[in-house]
C-alpha cells in the first residue's frame, strides 16, 4: 500500500522547514504520496490579519510562486524518490469561537481560493477545480486549547456532500466520534516540524498518480490508517 501524508506545512505558512527540506524528509523516510498544504488564512478577522502581516499565510499575491515551487520540487521528488507530491492548501477560517472556525484541505488545487469566502462557496470552487476536499481536525483536540475547529462537524449534514473525506486522526489525536460516522476518512500528520513525521498516516491501495489517489480517497475503498513510529 502507498504510505501517504496529505497535510503538511512549510515556511510558506507556519511550518518550520522550507519546502525542499520538507520534501527530502518525506522522500528519505520512504513516503509514496504527500500533499503540501500551507495555510490560506481568512483576512477578515484580526487573527487572519496577523497571519497575513507575519507571512504565515499563502495569499493571492504569492499563490503563483507557491504552486510553481511545489511543481518544481514535485518533479525533483519524483526523479529522486519516486514520491508523488500534490499541491494543496489548508483553508483556515480562524475565529475566536471554535464553533465558527473551520480548517479544510484542498488537495490538487489549481487557482487561489480566498479563505474569507463562505464555506459553501469555497467547497463549490474546490469542486470546480477538480480538487479533493478534506475536513481537518474536525473535533476536539485536547492539546490545541481553544483552537478547536468545529464548524464543519457541527454542520456536517449541510456540507458533507461537498466534503470528500474527514480526518479521523491528526498527528497524535484520534477523533473516534468522527470515525463512527461512516464518512470517507484519512489520517495525517499536520506536519509543522521534523518530529511530526511520527504521527497518524494514511495507507492507500491504488496506483501512484493524482487521479487514482483522489479516487481512492473519495470512494474510501482500500484506505487504512496507521500510527507511523520510528
Ligand atoms: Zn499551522
Ligand atoms: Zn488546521
Ligand atoms: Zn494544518
Amino acid at each position: 500500500m502507498l504510505l501517504c501524508d496529505f497535510h503538511i506545512h512549510t515556511k510558506f505558512s507556519d511550518g518550520s522547514l522550507d519546502l525542499r527540506k520538507t520534501i527530502d524528509i518525506f522522500g528519505q523516510t520512504g513516503f509514496d504520496v504527500i500533499a503540501i498544504t500551507d495555510h490560506v488564512v481568512n483576512g477578515d478577522h484580526p487573527i487572519g490579519k496577523f497571519a497575513h502581516r507575519f507571512k504565515l499565510s499563502v495569499t493571492a499575491k504569492n499563490f503563483g510562486e507557491y504552486i510553481e515551487n511545489i511543481r518544481y520540487e514535485a518533479q525533483r521528488a519524483w526523479d529522486k524518490y519516486e514520491m508523488l507530491v500534490i499541491p494543496g492548501v489548508e483553508i483556515s477560517k480562524n475565529y475566536i469561537s471554535s464553533d465558527k472556525s473551520a480548517h479544510l484541505l484542498i488537495i490538487d488545487i489549481k487557482e487561489f481560493i480566498p479563505a474569507c469566502m463562505s464555506i459553501e462557496s469555497i467547497l463549490i470552487e474546490a469542486k470546480n477545480q477538480g480538487a479533493l476536499t478534506v475536513a481537518c481536525h474536525p473535533h476536539h483536540t485536547p492539546d490545541r486549547m481553544n483552537k478547536d475547529t468545529l464548524f464543519l462537524w457541527n454542520n456536517r449534514e449541510k456540507y458533507c456532500r461537498y466534503i470528500d473525506a474527514w480526518e479521523i486522526a491528526n498527528r497524535d489525536d484520534f477523533f473516534s466520534v468522527v470515525a463512527h460516522k461512516k464518512f470517507p476518512y484519512i489520517a495525517s500528520s499536520d506536519f509543522h516540524r521534523a518530529s511530526h513525521i511520527f504521527s497518524w498516516k494514511t495507507l492507500l491501495n491504488c496506483q501512484k498518480d493524482v487521479v487514482s489517489v483522489k479516487q481512492c480517497i473519495k470512494t474510501n475503498k482500500g484506505v487504512a490508517i496507521t500510527l507511523f513510529r520510528n
